[in-house]
């Protein structure tokens, strides 16, 4: 019997890109505070607000946020000993911790929190064999050495932690195949390989892969419909378009899948009535996809009205630059 490919179909007009519908998405989520999914997600909340306001920030839509309210929400977040939660009364965690530096830098400020502990934290947070545990409670993954590396980074303090171990450590992670798991022997997924590659970038060690053959592995990602999926024998989501493109932008082998008909994917993702952007047509949209699918369109085409995207930091270039940082990627 013939292998059957797990893909979706694309509707029969694929819309173009609704920016003054996403707009209104974003800057109209979260505003009924007693709104169900507004409090289903107060656990990533520190997430939440930076993926809205990467998008709108990408879309030159800053200013409709209030600035102020979001400043003083992060101050609160930070606890005693440096790290930053999700949400008030939670518990700090580097994913958060990222998010909030993040948001901070594109407002260029910083000063609202207090940076040396946070470079406490994150450096508290490094174990001897150069791996990140993401909290206090020891569970460790490629993910959150990005996030550590990525927020020293944007703080100028990559000096507080052993970078050469947290390099060997991410290099203990990679696989046959040229990718990258949560782990030492974890299968390879395209969300870790741009954690993996994005600490490589900003740390200046991408000549350690392979990079021919996890571009492969990339481009075997695309299905037939367009879309990208996360490993195989998976459907495709926006999401991954993000991670397999900021990867194959940071390899310096992006021209090696079909633009065309990957964007056509990602428009179809779009909700023509609501704004946003979902995982797949047709489903229910997300801040998190409404991100990615942005930023995905933002590196494949240049004619959008979108600002540029940092792959390796997945922030608006113009804030990476102001900061003076120039991760490295591979020339084609
Ligand atoms: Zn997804």
């Amino acid at each position: 019997m013939a292998h059957l490919v797990k893909d979706v179909q694309l509707p029969s007009v694929i819309p173009k890109l609704l920016l003054e519908k996403h707009t209104n998405y974003l800057v109209s989520y979260g505003t009924n505070k007693d709104d169900y999914m507004y409090c289903m997600t107060e656990y990533l909340r520190m997430s939440g607000m930076y993926w809205g306001l990467t998008a709108l920030d990408l879309m030159g839509q800053l200013d409709h946020t209030s600035k102020d309210e979001i400043l003083e929400f992060i101050k609160k977040c930070q606890s005693d000993c440096g790290g930053i939660s999700a949400s008030l009364n939670h518990d700090p965690h580097l994913l958060y911790t990222l998010s909030a530096v993040q948001i901070l830098c594109m407002y260029d400020a910083l000063e609202v929190i207090d940076t040396d502990k946070v470079v406490k934290y994150v450096k508290d947070r490094q174990l001897p064999d150069g791996s990140f545990t993401g909290d206090i409670w020891g569970e460790v993954d490629t993910r959150f050495s990005f996030c550590a590396v990525a927020t020293l980074s944007l703080l100028g303090r990559l000096d507080a932690i052993d970078v050469d171990k947290a390099v060997e450590f991410v290099k203990s992670c990679m696989n046959f195949d040229g990718g990258f798991g949560s782990k030492p022997g974890s299968e390879s997924h395209a969300g870790l390989i741009y954690c993996c590659l994005g600490l490589l970038s900003i740390t200046g060690h991408l000549h350690l892969v392979d990079a021919d053959r996890l571009g492969w592995w990339l481009c075997e990602r695309q299905l037939p419909s367009g879309g990208l999926n996360g490993r195989p024998e998976k459907l495709p989501d926006v999401c991954y378009s993000w991670w397999v493109l900021s990867s194959l932008t940071i390899l310096g082998r992006l021209h090696w899948i079909d633009k065309d008909r990957l964007l056509e994917f990602v428009l179809s993702c779009q909700d023509t009535e609501t704004g946003g952007f979902s995982d797949r047509p047709g489903d229910m949209v997300d801040p998190f996809h409404t991100l990615f699918g942005l930023t995905a369109i933002s590196l494949l085409d240049t004619d959008h009205g979108l600002k540029p995207i940092n792959p390796t930091f997945c922030m608006p270039e113009y804030v990476i630059r102001k900061i003076g940082l120039k991760p490295s990627r591979l020339e084609r």
